[in-house]
């Protein structure tokens, strides 16, 4: 069986030596600095879960590749069933760790790739997809975690690739070796690149022609020479590293910019290299995957609103006011919209000529709109709920201050049945809900932003058919 623990995960960690700084030092071990160990606490919820009794089922499966059980995590879907287990799965996850449990990013790019890669090789004659293979059993067997190399630093938005002042402003191959290429470039918001074993990495955009150097595609281990993770700042992010006001201390998500400083790929590892025709290709089906997955795990962000926003109830005696209570229905059915039209995305999916399925695309972006409008409302009803001290509520360490934590204590209380401490935790969990950062942008800006999903529908929309169903209403030949 190729499912790790867990702990297997955490150690398996431990061999890589990735190049990393955070505010201005080099990290020397990632694994145990208390702001990377969130995000992989928040990843190891993938192994955690898939080992327990409860959701053994429901991640794991065996895969038609290697023929073991396997964690779906490493699986492109081979079915419907396959396309809905990713929404179920992300929704738990949701409301296990709270926040984005990153592992989602590296199976959207291996499931766009499993179909892109056969297409490429279908048109060019080219051998990625026996390569890409390879490379997923070797995902498989080792119940690795992979991040998304996908989003270019892009420098000037008006020009393409290679039109960049810099050329480097998008990834690039500037060497082409016998046995392999070497690239340059940076790639910004990397969701967990060092809770991974290796990064995926794909085009940002479509390419058009003089972009052939930039339609590049591969992967390569987290520590490979020339990768360099600069941890990103968060809103809370030093509380994580002082332990104290965390809220929910045991997960969060911290989000490098990679630099690829002329690191060498083995060609092996190589999935797409100058084919510009297959770049948008690749990164639409990537974003579309990663849409769907985010239907999942919202909504099951939003369920541990909700829960906070009643307990605040509860503790503040307001459990029976009508109008929170309205809010708190506001609350779930954001929830279940989103849940829904991420499931219906997968029930509408299908078969590729690799065999592997792909979700609906349009129902998929209309979920990630409806995402980075509704997220934003639920967290606005939430705060509206749970009261002000969101904002300003004294420090844990000074409800540990004898000179003071008496007096705290005494006014901090909510209704006389609650402890003061349920009501002082709980506040401090809705704001970690509500302003992590790197979670919260992501409701917006993840797997693109929001006009990236708007061109989505409706390059992907029958438009016709629409207009044509009105006309025959009409009366209109
Ligand atoms: C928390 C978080 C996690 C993320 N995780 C990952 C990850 O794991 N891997 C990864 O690869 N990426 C990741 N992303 C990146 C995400 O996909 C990008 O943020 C998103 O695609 C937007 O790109 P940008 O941030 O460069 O903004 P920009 O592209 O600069 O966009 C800013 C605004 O300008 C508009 N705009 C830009 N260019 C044009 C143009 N040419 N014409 C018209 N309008 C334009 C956009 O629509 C948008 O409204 C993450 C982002 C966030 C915030």
């Amino acid at each position: 069986m190729a499912v790790k623990t867990l702990e297997e995960y955490v150690e398996s960690l431990r061999k890589l030596k990735p190049t990393a700084y955070m505010f201005g030092e080099k990290l020397e071990n990632v694994v145990d600095n208390p702001r990377i160990r969130g995000g992989i606490n928040a990843t190891g919820a993938t192994y955690e879960l898939a080992n327990s009794e409860k959701y053994r089922d429901l991640f794991t499966t065996v895969s038609p590749f290697t023929g073991e059980r396997i964690n779906r995590f490493t699986l492109p879907p081979q079915s419907i069933e396959d396309l809905v287990c990713r929404v179920k799965i992300n929704r738990t996850l949701g409301n296990h760790v709270g926040t984005c449990h990153q592992r989602c990013t590296g199976l959207d790019c291996m499931s766009a790739l499993s179909i892109v890669t056969y297409d490429i090789d279908k048109k060019f004659g080219t051998p990625y997809y026996g390569r890409f293979l390879e490379f997923l059993k070797h995902m498989q067997r080792n119940d690795f975690t992979a991040n998304a190399s996908v989003t270019d630093v892009k420098g000037d938005r008006s020009l393409s690739p290679h039109e960049q002042a810099d050329k480097d402003l998008y990834l690039r191959v500037v060497e082409k070796q016998k046995d392999g290429i070497i690239v340059r470039g940076a790639k910004v918001h990397q969701t967990g690149s060092l809770s991974s074993h290796e990064l995926i990495v794909l085009p940002t955009r479509a390419m058009g022609k003089g972009d052939e150097d930039y339609a590049v595609a591969f992967a390569v281990p987290a520590d490979t020479k020339g990768v360099i993770h600069v941890v990103g700042r968060n809103t809370l992010d030093t509380r994580e590293i002082e332990g104290v006001d965390c809220g929910n201390s045991r997960y969060s998500k911290y989000c490098p910019t990679v630099i690829y400083d002329d690191v060498f790929v083995p060609r092996e590892r190589v999935f797409m290299c100058g084919e510009i025709e297959f770049s948008g290709e690749l990164v639409n089906r990537f974003s579309a995957f990663h849409r769907q997955s985010h239907g999942g795990c919202k909504s099951g962000k939003i369920d541990v609103m909700t829960g906070a926003a009643l307990a605040m109830m509860d503790y503040n005696g307001s459990a029976k006011v009508s109008h929170l209570r309205e809010k708190i229905v506001d609350m779930i059915y954001r929830a279940e919209t989103l849940y829904g039209c991420s499931l219906a995305a997968s029930y509408e999916g299908r078969k590729e000529p690799s065999g592997t399925y792909f979700i609906n695309s349009v129902l998929a972006n209309a979920s990630k709109i409806h995402e980075g409008r509704e997220m934003a409302e639920v967290i606005r009803l939430m705060v509206d709920i749970a009261g002000g001290y969101v904002a300003d509520l004294p420090s844990d360490r000074d409800f540990k201050n004898p000179e003071i934590s008496g007096l705290l204590k005494k006014y901090l209380k909510g209704t006389a049945e609650a402890p003061v401490e349920h009501r002082v935790q709980m506040l401090r969990l809705v704001e970690k809900l509500a302003m992590e950062s790197a979670d919260t942008v992501s409701d917006l800006h993840g797997g693109g932003s929001p006009q990236a999903h708007r061109l989505t529908i409706l390059r992907e929309s029958d438009l016709n058919k629409r207009k044509n169903i009105a006309k025959r209403l009409a009366g209109i030949e």
